[in-house]
């Protein structure tokens, strides 16, 4: 945990965030600035820096996001509409928050 990280802060609930899922490995919450209709993020509880710093013990809780993305998309009824699932990678690839998080996107039809 990393006591100035905006997402971490979410985690412990220190942070307002419109929280749609939580399990123990992972939490999602709506983006505050959706560049889509549906626009969730899915962060691991634990606080990993980017995808760059995820270690050979961390590789389980990438799939954990991507079970939880699935699961976000077929309440939010887009799984057959369709989606995209993004990372952001360091500030060249537009991250812009250090704490991993995928974004889940969709919604347009
Ligand atoms: P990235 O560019 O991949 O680092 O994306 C960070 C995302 O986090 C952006 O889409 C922001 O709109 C979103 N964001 C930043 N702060 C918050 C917050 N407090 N609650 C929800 N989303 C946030
Ligand atoms: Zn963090």
């Amino acid at each position: 945990m990393e006591k100035e990280c905006t997402f971490c802060q979410i985690v412990r609930g220190e942070k307002p965030a419109d929280i749609v899922f939580q399990n123990e490995s992972v939490v999602v919450f709506k983006d505050i600035k959706p560049h889509a209709p549906v626009h969730l993020l899915i962060i691991p509880r634990k606080h990993i820096r980017s995808l760059n710093d995820l270690s050979d013990q961390d590789k389980t809780l990438l799939s954990e996001m991507v079970w939880a993305a699935r699961k976000m998309a077929e309440e939010q009824h887009i799984s057959n509409s369709g989606y995209r699932i993004v990372f952001n990678v360091e500030r060249g690839g537009g991250q812009v928050i250090f704490h991993l998080h995928m974004h889940l996107l969709g919604g347009w039809s």
